[in-house]
């Protein structure tokens, strides 16, 4: 039987669309309370219509400096907790750039959105985490950040999400102790905007993160994960 989370809250950046919208779909079929993390509060509430107002839309643009700790002061007065944080929010996967001729502008925002805006909801959402005595830190990236299968193209996203890994085990490292488990998910290749048409569902997709926003008390952390199996980094 699927545990019932009611009670709980969980935070999914980058939440109006795609994987994004679909793990925090999943997450309130669970019980959980969920906000979705938006650039854009219009395109939140509409998203958040479309699953029937059973998630709520909240302020964050993860590229913006102090758009996390803002945030975090208001999930805490209207919410009074937060046990869930996914770290979904990114931007440019682009396969036919090469690093060889690079766009630094690109690498510059792949980097202030993927890894400093992970970086800053961690650190801003950190203490509401380890609060809860079971927190769940799932930091969503992509097989693309592997070291172990990294190939040509896509540089800014590659190295970004690489970089995002990194951070995973630093902070895990840092909770430890903490009851927070912090994991790095690769989604698989997923039918989105992103991804484009040829993926796998985005159902399928999510699952892998809500299963490590869910895992049990002895659960990994620190590790890279795509259907629950492990990746080399
Ligand atoms: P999409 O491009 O479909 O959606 C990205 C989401 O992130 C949108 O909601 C977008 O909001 C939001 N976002 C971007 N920048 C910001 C920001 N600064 N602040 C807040 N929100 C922001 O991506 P996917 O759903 O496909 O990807 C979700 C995650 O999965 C990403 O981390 C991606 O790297 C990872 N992934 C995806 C794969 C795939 O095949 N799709 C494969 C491997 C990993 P807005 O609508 O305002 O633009």
């Amino acid at each position: 039987m699927t545990k019932n989370h009611s009670g709980k809250v969980a935070l999914v950046t980058g939440g109006n669309r795609g994987i994004g919208l679909e793990t925090a779909r999943q997450l309130a079929e669970l019980g959980f309370t969920v906000l979705i993390g938006v650039r854009d509060l219009a395109k939140g509430e509409a998203a958040a219509r479309t699953l029937d107002g059973k998630v709520v839309a909240i302020a964050l643009d993860v590229a913006a400096r102090d758009a996390a700790a803002h945030a975090a002061v208001e999930v805490e007065r209207r919410f009074g907790r937060l046990d869930v944080l996914v770290n979904n929010a990114a931007i440019h996967y682009d396969p036919s750039a090469r690093a060889l001729k690079p766009d630094w502008t690109t690498i510059r925002e792949a980097f202030e959105t993927n890894v400093f805006g992970a970086w800053r909801v961690a650190v801003a959402f950190a203490p509401l985490l380890s609060t809860s005595g079971h927190g769940r830190l799932v930091n969503v990236s992509s097989e693309g950040g592997s070291l172990a299968s990294m190939g040509a193209g896509a540089p800014a996203y590659s190295t970004s999400k690489a970089t995002l890994n990194a951070l995973t085990r630093i902070l895990s490292a840092e909770l430890r102790g903490s009851g927070v488990l912090v994991n790095s998910i690769c989604p698989g290749w997923v039918a989105t905007d992103m991804g484009g048409p040829g993926g796998r569902p985005v159902a399928q997709g999510a699952a892998g993160i809500v299963w490590a926003a869910t895992l049990p008390d002895d659960g990994p952390t620190g590790g890279f994960f795509r259907d629950g199996k492990r990746l080399p980094w």
